[in-house]
């Protein structure tokens, strides 16, 4: 990850809660980072020393940059972009749009090797990477059955969507539909797992005010272990926290 700007300071630091935590899992040097490993490569933590919690990071605007956010206030600048690097990541897939960028592709699949060996259940991929094309005729559809308020709690407009950044995968349990997978096995264990493999769940429940968005526990946003370990060590559910900026409710313009 490329060096960013240290703007804020995250507000929900839990010190003591985290400093024990902190011995136990961090290594950031790889890309994922599994359970129990590593506890000696961590200095004692100084006092007025900095921490790498105690920052926020920029938000990357290019859409090529796997830190991109995007959301009801930041659409996928220029508005047609699409990756140059998509490929179809070794998981099964259940739709046409089975493919991501390299690196959260590779990323995936580490994910869903884990999941199998802790659940017995294979994880799948429902829809990976969507063209602004694309995600303009689902809008449209949703609109047409459920009305547009109803369809922005719950589908991008286009332009708007992280599926156009390929960086953004909706997953299921093999066998189950994938609106359904919070309440499976997988879903509860890539909940608590994700952000070892640099993958957040991007729309938390009770964080809509903040996403614009009601829960998908099915959507995952790869951002790299860079900035997914700092966020679960510090308690932080969202990109918007992480990055500092306003909540993004709603868009400011209709389209
Ligand atoms: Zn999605």
């Amino acid at each position: 990850m490329s060096p960013r700007v240290v703007v804020t300071v995250l507000h929900r630091f839990r010190g003591a809660v985290v400093a024990g935590t902190l011995a136990g899992v961090l290594t950031v040097a790889g890309t994922v980072v599994p359970a129990g490993a590593a506890s000696a490569t961590l200095p004692d933590p100084r006092p007025g020393g900095e921490s790498i919690l105690s920052r926020t990071w920029a938000p990357a605007l290019d859409p090529a940059d796997p830190t991109v956010l995007v959301n009801k206030t930041h659409p996928v600048t220029p508005a047609g972009w699409a990756p140059d690097d998509l490929v179809r990541p070794d998981v099964p897939a259940l739709g046409e749009h089975d493919r991501l960028r390299a690196d959260a592709a590779r990323a995936l699949e580490r994910l869903a090797d884990a999941a199998r060996d802790a659940t017995g259940h294979e994880l799948v991929l429902a829809s990976g990477f969507r063209s602004a094309d694309y995600q303009r005729q689902l809008y449209s559809r949703y609109v047409d059955a459920h009305g547009r308020r109803a369809a922005d709690t719950f589908s991008a407009r286009p332009g708007h969507s992280e599926h156009q950044t390929g960086l953004a995968a909706d997953v299921a349990e093999a066998g189950t539909p994938y609106t359904g997978f919070g309440r499976t096995e997988t879903g509860r264990w890539v909940a608590a797992q994700a952000w070892r493999y640099g993958f957040v769940v991007r729309y938390p429940r009770g964080q809509q005010a903040v996403t614009g968005y009601s829960p998908e526990p099915w959507h995952l946003r790869y951002v790299g272990t860079g900035l997914t370990v700092p966020m679960h060590l510090a308690g932080t559910a969202t990109l918007e926290e992480a990055f500092g900026v306003d909540p993004a409710p709603g868009y400011t313009a209709p389209r």
